[in-house]
């Protein structure tokens, strides 16, 4: 049929366009309804120091619980959420939530700790992001230098004023920022040097074959060494065997997130870890304390 209408039309290529536009229209339709149904959770997973054992902190990671399909990566629909603008109202949501159950495991005697959340770069341009985000902090309670943004390079790259002087405003309320998923955007290094960011992730894509491959070992020995000459913490995203957090440790990185120490999870799971941490560290520092 594509072939009688001559090759110079576009019906070649339209029941592929037509999938593609169904699909982007369906899943635009779910995600409303998901948004008002209020189908969303949010995991987290800790981040850990490795030579004192401590957990220092938490990724926020959203989670789409859709009635039939099960849980849905957000890898599967952030994209179309940031293209029709639902991005915004669900990044309302993460922030409020994640704000409210560091909260939680505060008042639950669990410690506190650095909440990170993932900032899209939708939220980031807009006009109101930042006092949003004041208010979110004023209505939870929650001290700001307990939260931390985490922007990918491409965020950074934008309008380069516009960009600092909203980090600038950031930082002054003690607010952390990290680089999530370093070493795979093409911006340039130099923005380490008029940026004032506080933490840099080392892209799991780099741990990987961190211990085989010669050239991600070079990469990540190499990011490290510039994130501590900069006095910028430094974390390793993904770290998944032991011999990798070794090889790691002693290239000088502190700092881990990884299903080697924990996956993502929900609150409630999470807090039993927690309870499991304190009394892993307590019983350690009685047989330190003991054996002194
Ligand atoms: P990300 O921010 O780089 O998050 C880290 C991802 O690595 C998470 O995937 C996490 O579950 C996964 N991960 C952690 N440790 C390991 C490991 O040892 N091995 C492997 N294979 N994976 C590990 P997840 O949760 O599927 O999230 C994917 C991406 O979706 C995130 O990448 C982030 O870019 C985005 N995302 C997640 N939550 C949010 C959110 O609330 N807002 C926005 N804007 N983006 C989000
Ligand atoms: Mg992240
Ligand atoms: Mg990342
Ligand atoms: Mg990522």
């Amino acid at each position: 049929q594509a072939k009688r209408l001559g090759r110079n039309t576009y019906q070649f290529f339209t029941p592929d366009l037509n999938e593609k536009v169904r699909h982007h229209l369906a899943l635009r339709n779910e995600l409303q309804r998901a948004i008002e149904e209020g189908q969303f959770e949010l995991h987290y997973q800790p981040q850990v120091h490795g030579p004192s054992a401590r957990i220092i902190g938490f990724e926020a990671l959203l989670r789409w619980k859709h009635p039939e399909r099960g849980y849905v990566s957000p890898a599967d629909f952030i994209g179309v959420a940031e293209n029709t603008g639902q991005i915004v109202p669900i990044s309302d949501w993460v922030l409020a939530t994640a704000c409210r159950d560091s909260l939680r495991l505060n008042e639950l005697g669990l410690g506190q700790y650095v909440m990170s959340v993932n900032v899209s770069p939708l939220q980031f341009q807009r006009n109101c992001f930042l006092p949003d985000l004041l208010e979110v902090l004023t209505n939870t309670g929650l001290d700001p230098s307990l939260l931390e943004l985490e922007l990918t390079e491409n965020i950074l790259m934008g309008n380069t004023e516009t960009v600092i002087e909203t980090l600038r405003e950031i930082r002054s309320h003690g607010i952390g920022i990290a680089i999530d998923d370093f070493g795979t955007g093409f911006s340039s290094l130099s923005y380490l040097k008029y940026l004032p960011i506080t933490k840099i992730k080392i892209d799991r894509s780099f741990i990987q074959e961190v211990i085989s491959d010669h050239r991600d070992a070079a990469i990540t020995h190499g990011i490290t060494s510039i994130a501590n000459q900069l006095q910028l913490q430094v974390v390793a995203e993904g770290v998944e065997t032991q011999a990798q957090y070794a090889y790691l440790q002693k290239h000088l990185c502190e700092s881990f997130q990884g299903y080697l120490f924990a996956r993502p999870m929900p609150l409630k799971e999470l807090a039993d870890f927690l309870g499991e941490h304190h009394q892993a560290q307590a019983l350690d520092r009685e047989r330190r304390e003991g054996g002194r």
